[in-house]
């Protein structure tokens, strides 16, 4: 049986391809070289319904499916990975929002981010705690009505333009995963300090920075779910997140594969189009082959993520998640070698593509992470 996509799902793909052809690829370069956040765009794609497109509809977001969402971050990042991760993150911390916050949470922050008002993002990875998130050394002590937060957060996107944060912090210092909280704290609450990171290999376009939480005190009430309960919590996103990593892994690669053929019909030597030689064509097929394929697992991971079956989501999200980024950083070496000498240099995408897609590999649980989670379902 083939997969097809609804003609909805189509029409919302032609919808953000054609906001990325027009508004993200001519100043994806300007926004690279110069590591500019990209606040006029992000608005601009508000208004498209492309910022954090899975928020209800009652807290005025588009209300899309996962696999829905998971097509507008695959053709954000077709355009640009840099300024899709930009509008793509704005949203980070709004599914534990949705999903377990008390209803005043939702109404005071979730239509704020869909309208491109306002930022969030998710305060997970420590300095010294990322792969291994039930180590994470921050605290968060009761003190009368109030929670006093204290620790450093590290590599989080977008802390230097959030609004809001979803700060994960030990409430039973002791008891690892099982004795952390999701805390909402708004990031103009004294004692939430970033400092940005602007020393990146890609997504330049995209905010990130190292926080210091030094006595961050807000409200009891501004605990997110349980107490103690932050972390398996957490792990109702996985499958999301790490579907929708690999659908801009997709789309990076997308990207470049699409730089690489066009440029392949364009350049001549030895008195031909290089896209004429077979060794070219045997490159591009291969490069195709790789998204469509990684493309396929995606969409299929997506499915059994919004299925609600935890470990089948699990599993096809790390299947999907791995597969994705590896093969999106080598169609994007390879369509680097398709440019010859002008695929080294920033005259071109395929270079950023390259940059880029890297990313993929590492955050929302690197690679080899991946591999574990995956063989901890095969054995
Ligand atoms: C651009 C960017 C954006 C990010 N955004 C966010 C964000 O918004 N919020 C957030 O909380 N975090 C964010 N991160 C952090 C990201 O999730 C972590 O960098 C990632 O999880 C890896 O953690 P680490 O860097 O501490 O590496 P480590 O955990 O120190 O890993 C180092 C190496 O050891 C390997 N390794 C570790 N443990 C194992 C194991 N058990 N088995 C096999 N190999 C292992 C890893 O695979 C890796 O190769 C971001 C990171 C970057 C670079």
């Amino acid at each position: 049986m083939a997969f097809q996509l609804t003609a909805e799902q189509e029409a919302i793909r032609d919808a953000v391809r054609e906001f990325g052809e027009n508004e993200i690829t001519p100043v994806a370069r300007e926004h690279d070289e110069e590591k500019k956040y990209p606040a006029d765009l992000r608005k601009k794609a508000a208004q498209y319904d492309l910022v954090a497109p899975t928020i209800e509809e009652e807290y005025g977001g588009a209300g899309m499916s996962l696999l829905e969402g998971i097509i507008v971050t695959e053709e954000l990042w077709r355009a640009d990975p840099g300024i899709g991760s930009a509008i793509g993150s704005a949203g980070f911390g709004t599914s534990m929002i949705q999903k377990f916050g008390d209803e005043w949470m939702k109404e005071e922050w979730l239509p704020a981010v869909a309208a491109g008002d306002a930022v969030s993002c998710s305060c997970i990875s420590e300095p010294a705690h990322g792969s291994n998130v039930a180590g994470i050394e921050t605290t968060a002590e009761k003190d009368g009505d109030d929670y006093v937060i204290n620790g450093n957060k590290m590599w989080i996107t977008n802390g230097t333009v959030a609004d809001v944060g979803v700060v994960m912090a030990k409430t039973t210092p002791d008891a690892g995963r099982k004795g952390i909280s999701a805390i909402l704290v708004p990031t103009d609450t004294e004692g939430f300090e970033p400092s940005k990171i602007d020393n990146k290999l890609g997504i330049r376009a995209s905010d990130l920075a190292e926080i210091t939480l030094d006595d961050v005190r807000v409200p009891q009430e501004n605990l997110i779910g349980e107490e103690d309960k932050g972390f398996y919590q957490l792990m109702n996103f996985f499958a999301g997140g790490r579907a929708s990593v690999a659908s801009q892994a997709v789309g990076a690669a997308q990207g470049a594969l699409d730089a690489a053929i066009e440029y392949a019909g364009e350049r001549d030597q030895f008195g031909q189009k290089i896209g004429e030689f077979q060794a070219i064509q045997h490159k591009l097929a291969e490069m195709a082959t790789k998204v469509e394929a990684a493309r396929s697992l995606t969409y299929r991971a997506a499915g059994y993520a919004a299925e609600g079956d935890r470990e089948l989501g699990m599993k096809y999200a790390s299947m999907a998640k791995l597969f994705a980024s590896e093969r999106s950083v080598e169609v994007a070496d390879d369509a680097i070698q398709v440019f010859g000498g002008s695929g080294y240099v920033s005259d071109y995408p395929v270079e950023r593509f390259y940059r880029d897609a890297r990313i993929t590999k590492i955050y929302e649980g690197t690679s080899e992470i991946q591999k574990n989670i995956i063989a901890d379902r095969l054995l």
